[in-house]
């Protein structure tokens, strides 16, 4: 059976969720699609900053419950054989967090409806309606799939959005590691130290 909502979101990472959040605000009923159950790990340093907890409106002594938020006042970068540099803030100018956590806590506090572990496969138009996957029909589709979302690769197909051109740009590779913090930790990197307290 065909499924309703005001506005489905294909992504459930931090800009869908923040986005259904709000759009959940305002009595909009908003539908949630990802391809991942969550909790899900998203490759990421996990730093955020003030801001970003005050732009999300983040209730931080309730995040506490449920994920890491670790204060960070103080760095010391360098190459490695380099000179070691250190800058001491003396407040906190960024925390650390874990994105399974992160991503959950967000996604939860939406209150949208999910439909989790459904991949994007098509999306078509009917009428006034977005059919998305032939079993949800919004009269709002809203794509935040991340880097390769598949809702802009698809309205470039059907020619609402240019097509992706190839980038010149290199391709860049990243590793993530993940470790408890004691007091103090130092990991050396390719070609990066990153020291934390
Ligand atoms: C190595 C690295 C380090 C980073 N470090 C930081 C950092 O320290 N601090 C910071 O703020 N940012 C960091 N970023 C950037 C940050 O990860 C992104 O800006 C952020 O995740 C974007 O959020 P988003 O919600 O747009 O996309 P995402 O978090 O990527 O979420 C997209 C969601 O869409 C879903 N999806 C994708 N394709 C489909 C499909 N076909 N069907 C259904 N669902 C689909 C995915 O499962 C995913 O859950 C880093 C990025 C990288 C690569």
């Amino acid at each position: 059976m065909m499924e309703k909502c005001d506005v489905v979101i294909v992504g459930g990472g931090p800009a869908g969720s923040s986005c259904a959040w709000k759009l959940g605000q305002a009595g909009v009923d908003v539908m949630i699609v990802d391809k991942k159950e969550f909790p899900r790990d998203k490759v990421c340093a996990g730093w955020i900053t003030p801001p970003v907890l005050e732009e999300l409106d983040l209730d931080t002594t309730d995040y506490q419950k449920h994920g890491i938020l670790q204060p960070i006042t103080r760095f010391i970068t360098g190459m490695i054989d380099g000179q070691e540099v250190e800058t001491e803030y003396h407040r906190t100018v960024s925390y650390g967090i874990r994105r399974c956590e992160f991503d959950d806590y967000l996604l939860r506090r939406s209150n949208a409806r999910r439909k989790l572990g459904t991949a994007f496969l098509s999306l078509r138009r009917e009428g006034t309606d977005w059919i998305l996957n032939d079993e949800i029909r919004s009269p709002v589709v809203i794509g935040a799939g991340g880097h390769f979302c598949p809702v802009a690769r698809q309205f470039a197909v059907i020619g609402e959005l240019p097509q992706p051109r190839p980038s010149d740009q290199p391709t860049v590779l990243a590793q993530e590691i993940e470790f408890e913090m004691d007091k103090e930790v130092t990991v050396h990197g390719s070609g990066l130290i990153f020291s934390g307290v």
